[in-house]
């Protein structure tokens, strides 16, 4: 990652290379969402498929669900969202921008420990309503926009996109789009564990779009109204449920460290026991540095048994669980491991992007994806028009095993530059020797060397460099 990297900088290589644009951009956009391009919903499967592969295919006890988007209401009135999924929002009278009150606390006490000063707030999150108005007054806490400090009383806004079933718009067919997509593998817990047969301790993972009205989005694609999320409720035997929360607190971090995501940039942030939901026995965010500073990437929360029981005792089924070594009933307790995909892929672009000082005193800007995850993995470049059909052919036949590119114009130097500034690790030259010698030049993207390779042995050659 590059040290003083800005938004800025990776907003405009998204948008000029086609990673993300904004959203509905030839009418003006609609504020904070954006599209994906052709690079960019490349690099989204592939964080995708990674996280697939390591939670759903490489763990034992773990499967994977598609659960609908619109659900029966009930099952938010049984999760809580219906009467708790909400933020505290204030205006400024002053200048009448809208605020979360928690996020206005949380920034000043911030920036408090910053210049030294040691914070004596226990939690913002368990503060009441009015807890929050007497602290943001008592501290002159200002507007971020026009610096009064003149708040309207908080108030509670429900973060639930609602709409309607059918032809009539009335309360009996009000629904809601999903603001999580937990709620689908909760009330498929049953017909999982019967259909696979499965034993407890059993994961059931689902990646899909969720959608929170957020007070404050921004910050690109950190915070959006319509997101995706690659969630896992790990149901298990309540006493081996704090090991569990173990084992995925550090498996999520180094899935983080193999897709790409540097290190140095991560930390753990254990949630302290007044700052836990009710709930929760053990919550811990996985942290990223972003340009804007710290923020949650992954939460992994030990939730007890709190969300079969209230879907019990709502839906009226029975879903506890007979072990059948033991006879020993038990609702299951759930660690759930939830990220969202469009952080990660933040955090991947912004630990990608580097700027490096070339000996010929030019500059170059490098997206270093891992191989596995790079959008495009091979560009084909032919040296000269001449070549070009047998160029393409080669393309066509390596577009059969990896993502590639093809690309025929400009110096050979300009178009290094842009393959590596899209961060494809692997270029392939085609010159006048290989249409006699069978061989192609490899150019590595992060050494800069150049290897020739048989043609005949360029497929598993690519294939080990980017998969082995
Ligand atoms: P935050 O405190 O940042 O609002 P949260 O604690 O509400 O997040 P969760 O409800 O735990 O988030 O959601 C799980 C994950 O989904 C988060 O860790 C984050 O990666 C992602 N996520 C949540 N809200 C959004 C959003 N509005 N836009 C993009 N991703 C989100």
């Amino acid at each position: 990652m590059k040290d003083d990297l800005n938004m800025t900088e990776i907003i405009s290589l998204c948008k000029n290379r086609g990673f993300i644009f904004a959203g509905s951009e030839i009418y003006g956009g609609l504020s904070n969402s954006w599209d994906y391009g052709p690079l960019g919903v490349e690099l989204k499967n592939n964080l995708k498929n990674a996280w697939w592969e390591r939670f759903v295919q490489q763990e034992p006890h773990n499967v994977g669900l598609d659960s609908a988007i619109i659900m029966n209401p009930r099952v938010w009135e049984a999760s809580g969202h219906i009467s708790g999924f909400s933020d505290p929002l204030i205006d400024c009278r002053n200048c009448h921008t809208r605020h979360r009150a928690d996020k206005l606390i949380e920034e000043w006490l911030h920036n408090r420990e910053l210049a030294g000063i040691k914070n004596e707030v226990g939690s913002v999150e368990a503060m009441s309503q009015t807890e929050m108005e007497n602290f943001i007054k008592e501290n002159k806490i200002p507007c971020p926009d026009c610096k009064h400090c003149d708040f309207t009383p908080i108030r509670k806004f429900n973060l639930m996109f609602k709409t309607f079933i059918g032809v009539t718009e009335d309360n009996t067919n009000t629904v809601y789009l999903r603001p999580e997509t937990a709620g689908g593998i909760f009330v498929n817990f049953k017909n999982v564990q019967r259909a696979t047969r499965s034993k407890l301790p059993m994961g059931i993972c689902q990646i899909g779009k969720a959608f929170r009205n957020e007070i404050t989005p921004g910050n690109f694609i950190f915070r959006t109204r319509e997101f995706e999320q690659m969630e896992m409720e790990f149901f298990c035997e309540p006493k081996s449920a704090p090991e569990w929360h173990k084992y995925y607190r550090q498996a999520c971090f180094d899935f983080l460290v193999d897709i790409g995501i540097e290190q140095d940039a991560l930390r753990f942030r254990d949630h302290s026991p007044e700052e836990l939901v009710f709930y929760s026995a053990a919550t811990t965010d996985i942290e990223f540095k972003y340009p804007f500073g710290w923020g949650e990437l992954w939460g992994i929360a030990n939730r007890t048994n709190y969300d079969l029981s209230r879907h019990a005792e709502f839906s009226g089924e029975d879903l506890s669980y007979t072990d059948p070594y033991t006879n020993e009933t038990y609702i299951p307790y759930v660690v759930e491991p939830s990220v969202g995909v469009d952080r990660m892929l933040l955090a991947t672009l912004c630990s990608a992007y580097r700027v490096e000082k070339l000996d010929d005193g030019d500059e170059r800007v490098v997206m270093g994806f891992k191989p596995k995850i790079a959008p495009i993995k091979v560009a084909v470049l032919p040296l000269s028009k001449k070549l070009e059909e047998l160029a393409f052919n080669l393309y066509k036949d390596l577009n059969k095993h990896f993502r590639c590119e093809y690309d025929t114009t400009g110096s050979i130097g300009k178009r290094y530059r842009r393959q590596d500034e899209i961060g494809t690790p692997y270029c392939v030259t085609f010159d006048f020797d290989s249409a006699v010698d069978g061989c192609v030049t490899v150019r590595d993207r992060d050494t800069m060397v150049q290897e020739r390779v048989k043609i005949a042995e360029l497929k598993d050659y690519l294939h080990d460099k980017i998969y082995g």
